[in-house]
């Protein structure tokens, strides 16, 4: 199983891997704040030939769903620049939240804006590396926060390859309960190629994404490590930095 941790010191990535002795990194590319576009990496062939795998994290302001014009086209442009980017990292995936659209209504058209990312794209050959939607936890019409809705997304793009990432703090916090969770995503999706392992500092179904070391949330840690055991799927801890040495040690020791 591969084990590792989001790396917030972006300008050294795999050291900072190395030290945690981490098998996998996750990564930006762009100030997660920021429309940047993304720049080459000055350590890009270390990353590339390293033995630690890489994944990217798209930036937050990405909403690929909205029915906005002036944030959906720019959402577009980001995900295609920071799928390029992740390509060049030799990463095996960008991650990028689910999204959300402002009314029930429009939540069909938010589903249906997904798969246009898709098929435009795959009109220019498709993206450099998978793209894996990832759950959220809060707002009342996310594409990505219930399961039920999540299987209405994927009725729109299971058939372009889109990939999954379960974050366990979202799913949560989210209102989806974590006892045979990897079942019921793999029901839906087919797949899962990535773990966001994370506890919870608020409580199940509270719509709040706020993560907690692995002993210090409101989910039982032994259902995190069930989690781990099941999804055969890289690991990456979000966790609060002070505890991930800690968190690390506790999943080596349960799994
Ligand atoms: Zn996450």
């Amino acid at each position: 199983m591969r084990l590792g941790a989001h790396v917030r010191q972006d300008s050294d990535p795999i050291g900072v891997g190395e030290r945690l002795g981490a098998d996998v990194v996750q990564l930006f590319v762009v100030d997660p704040q920021s429309w940047d576009k993304p720049q080459p990496h000055p350590k890009a062939e270390q990353i590339r030939n390293s033995g630690i795998d890489v994944v990217v994290h798209s930036s937050y302001q990405i909403n690929v769903a909205s029915l906005n014009n002036r944030l959906r086209m720019p959402s577009r442009n980001a995900v295609a620049q920071q799928a390029q980017a992740a390509a060049d990292l030799g990463a095996f995936g960008l991650v990028v939240h689910g999204g959300h659209v402002r009314t029930d209504d429009a939540v069909a058209t938010g589903i249906d804006n997904w798969r246009k990312l898709f098929q435009r794209q795959e009109d220019k050959g498709g993206f450099g590396v998978p793209i894996l939607i990832e759950n959220t936890a809060g707002g009342d019409h996310a594409m990505a926060r219930r399961f039920d809705t999540i299987a209405r997304l994927w009725d729109a793009v299971g058939d372009y390859g889109a990939g999954f990432c379960l974050d366990t703090c979202h799913a949560w916090a989210g209102g989806e309960k974590l006892i045979g969770v990897v079942d019921r995503i793999h029901a839906i999706t087919g797949r899962i190629d990535l773990v966001h392992l994370n506890n919870s500092r608020d409580e199940f179904d509270s719509g709040a994404d706020r993560h907690a070391n692995l002993a210090d949330g409101t989910i039982d840690p032994q259902l995190l490590a069930e989690v781990c055991r099941t999804a055969d799927a890289p690991v990456v801890l979000e966790t609060p930095a002070v505890g991930i040495a800690d968190d690390l040690a506790f999943l080596r020791e349960h799994l």
